[in-house]
């Protein structure tokens, strides 16, 4: 079948994210847009993938588990996990690595988590789109380690992305390669070119988004899907 995927949405715990952003209501909206699968990815934090998880099997919406990583080079890095434990482990591995920047929500905006009926359940203390101190390369180690998929973020965006932040895309192990225009401006290896929203407000959810070629929306039909797409 043919799925369509947006997996790149921030909720209500990235600074940078609306307030109203909570799992229900990102679900809400994509399961109205006809969306088939869905990830949220939330910088350098997987404390609002549990809700994600309840409310997906309440509205029978296929997910993945994401985190938006920022490392040591503050290159962006889309993380999926096919488990919400996989991805909430490697959230706390990342969350350490931050620097002890306290996030202040009067000047860069809130960072709650919540259940899955929008019930606030905490605030993460550190300033999340801080980069943490891991390399590149240890990070897709790190990753590699617990399956997960690794894919730079909007590889032709002129700040936080891989080329910006090296002057060159290094020819790592990815899985593809996400960039918000099309055609991609920067070299591809061979590798699947993927498009995301990333929204931070309702509305844009859904503004782009991928088709992949799966027998069933999840985690295990995009990796084939993605290792079949490589030229
Ligand atoms: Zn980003
Ligand atoms: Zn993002």
């Amino acid at each position: 079948m043919t799925v369509k995927a947006d997996l790149h949405i921030h909720s209500c715990l990235s600074p940078c994210g609306d307030l109203s952003m909570s799992p229900r209501a990102v679900v809400e909206r994509a399961v109205e847009l006809g969306l088939d699968l869905i990830a949220l990815s939330d910088h350098n934090c997987a404390l609002n993938l549990p809700a994600l998880e309840t409310v997906c099997r309440r509205q029978n919406l296929a997910c993945l588990f994401g985190i938006e990583a920022c490392t040591r080079e503050e290159a962006h890095i889309l993380l999926f996990f096919e488990t919400c434990a996989q991805a909430q482990e490697m959230g706390e591995f990342i969350y350490r690595l931050l620097p002890e920047i306290p996030n202040i929500p009067e000047v860069t905006g809130d960072q709650v988590w919540v259940d899955a009926d929008e019930l606030i359940l905490g605030e993460a203390e550190k300033l999340l789109i801080s980069g943490a101190d891991i390399s590149l390369e240890d990070l897709l180690r790190e990753v590699r380690r617990r399956g997960g998929l690794f894919i730079p973020a909007h590889i032709d965006r002129p700040v936080f992305s891989i080329p910006s932040q090296l002057g060159f895309l290094p020819n790592l192990d990815y899985d593809a390669l996400e960039s918000t225009v099309l055609p991609c401006p920067v070299p591809q290896y061979g590798l699947p070119v993927i498009q995301n929203s990333d929204a931070h407000y309702i509305e844009d959810i859904g503004k782009r988004w991928t088709a992949y070629e799966m027998e069933a929306p999840g985690f295990k039909g995009l990796k084939k899907a993605l290792r079949k797409g490589r030229a």
